[in-house]
C-alpha cells in the first residue's frame, strides 16, 4: 500500500476534506484526562494524548443496546441503524489490536454479532504510532505497540514537523488521496523506525509471557488473590475501561401495562457480584478474590489458553495500562505477574 508525507500545517485541511465523508472520532482533552469524541476539524484534536478514559469500544459495542421491541402479542422489531460512515482518528496501537481481537469474538466467534459487523465496516480507521507511552502501558511486552502492524486504513507517524502516513486498505488509499503531501523517502522510513525505538525506550513496565498460562493455573489458590480481594473495591472501573472486555447482560424492561417492552443488552463486568449470580441465589464467585483473580487470570494467564477459544492463544490483555491507572485500589496486573512469579 502506499503512503504520502502531510506537513503538520496541512493536517488541518485533511480533516476537514475527510469530515465531509465521515462523522470523525479523535481524542480530545477532557479535564486531565482525554475521551473519543466527535470532533470537526484537527484543531479540536489532543494527537500527543496518552490514553483515553473509555477505549474506543464504546463506538462498536455501545454500554446499552437496545436489541428489539416486543409486543405481548407477539410482533418483534428490531432497531434500524440508520448511522452513516465515521471515522476514529488517532486510535493508538493497543486499542487498535483491542478491535482485532474483538474481531475474533463478534465476527468470526461463535456467535457472530451483525450490529458489531456493521458499525466495523462502516468505521474507517486512522491509527497513530505512540511515541510517548504513558508510564502504565506496557503494550510492547504484550506485542501490541508502540506502532501497529495492520488493520488500520491509514497509518500516522509524527515525524517532528511532518506525518507519516501510511495506508493499509483501499478505503486508505482513498481517503490518503484527499490529504495534500509529498513523496515518501527512505529517510522519512528511517524516521519512523527511530520513533518507534524512541518510544520503546520510554516503557516501564512490561509482563513477561512466557509460560504465562501454566503460571496463572499453577496459582489459583496463591495468596496473593486473599489479598487482593481485601483491597478490591468490586467498582467495575477496570472492566470498562477494558479495551477488550466483552461481557454483557441481556435484560427486559417491560412497559406499563405489560402490552410489550424492550430487550436491550448492557455492559457487564465480572469484578462485580452480581456477574456470576445464577437461578436460586447461587453464586459461583461469591469473594472478591475469586472475581479478581478471574478479571486478571481472563486477561493475561487463561485468556490465551484452550478455555477461550476465541483468542487463538493470544493474551486478551493489550497493555494498555487502564485498569492500572484507574483503579482506585492501586491494583496492578504487571506487579500481580511479578509476586506469581515471585520476584
Ligand atoms: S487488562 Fe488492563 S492493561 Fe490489559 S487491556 Fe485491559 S485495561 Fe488494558
Ligand atoms: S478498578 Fe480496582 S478496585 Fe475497582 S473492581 Fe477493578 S481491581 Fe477492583
Amino acid at each position: 500500500m502506499g503512503g504520502k508525507v502531510i506537513a503538520k500545517d496541512s493536517l488541518g485541511e485533511f480533516v476537514s476534506k475527510l469530515s465531509e465523508r465521515y462523522r470523525i472520532f479523535g481524542p480530545r482533552k477532557k479535564g486531565t484526562e482525554w475521551i473519543f469524541d466527535e470532533v470537526r476539524s484537527a484543531e479540536e484534536m489532543d494527537l500527543r494524548y496518552s490514553t483515553t478514559i473509555l477505549p474506543p469500544r464504546k463506538f462498536f459495542i455501545p454500554t446499552s443496546e437496545r436489541i428489539f421491541s416486543f409486543k405481548m402479542d407477539g410482533g418483534v422489531e428490531e432497531p434500524e441503524e440508520r448511522d452513516g460512515p465515521s471515522l476514529i482518528f488517532g486510535i493508538h496501537s493497543c486499542d487498535l489490536n483491542a478491535l482485532l481481537l474483538l474481531d475474533m469474538v463478534f465476527l468470526e466467534g461463535e456467535f457472530p454479532s451483525p450490529s458489531y459487523a456493521r458499525r466495523r465496516e462502516r468505521t474507517a480507521l486512522v491509527a497513530l504510532t505512540c511515541i510517548d507511552p504513558s508510564e502504565n502501558c506496557f503494550c510492547e511486552s504484550m506485542g501490541t505497540g508502540p506502532s501497529p502492524a495492520g488493520g488500520y486504513d491509514v497509518l500516522l507517524t509524527d515525524l517532528g514537523r511532518e506525518y507519516l502516513a501510511e495506508s493499509g486498505s483501499r478505503r486508505g488509499e482513498e481517503m490518503l488521496a484527499l490529504a495534500k503531501g509529498r513523496a515518501v523517502t527512505a529517510a522519512d522510513l528511517e524516521g519512523k523506525a527511530k520513533a518507534i525505538e524512541c518510544a520503546k525506550s520510554k516503557f516501564k513496565k512490561k509482563v513477561d509471557l512466557k509460560g504465562i498460562d501454566e503460571l496463572f493455573l499453577r496459582n489459583l489458590d496463591n495468596p496473593v488473590w486473599k489479598r487482593l480481594g481485601e483491597k478490591d473495591l468490586a467498582c467495575g472501573i477496570c472492566v470498562n475501561s477494558c479495551p477488550t472486555c466483552f461481557c454483557f447482560d441481556v435484560r427486559d424492561q417491560l412497559d406499563f401495562p405489560m402490552v410489550g417492552g424492550v430487550r436491550y443488552k448492557e455492559w457487564d463486568a465480572c469484578v462485580l457480584l452480581e456477574f456470576s449470580q445464577v437461578a436460586l441465589g447461587g453464586n459461583f464467585r461469591r469473594d472478591r478474590a475469586a472475581r479478581i483473580r478471574q478479571f486478571i487470570g481472563h486477561n493475561l494467564g487463561w485468556g490465551g489458553a484452550s478455555q477461550f477459544r476465541e483468542f487463538k492463544g493470544r493474551a486478551k490483555c493489550v497493555g494498555c495500562g487502564r485498569c492500572i491507572r484507574y483503579c482506585p485500589a492501586g491494583i496492578d496486573l504487571t506487579e500481580v505477574v511479578k509476586e506469581l512469579r515471585g520476584i
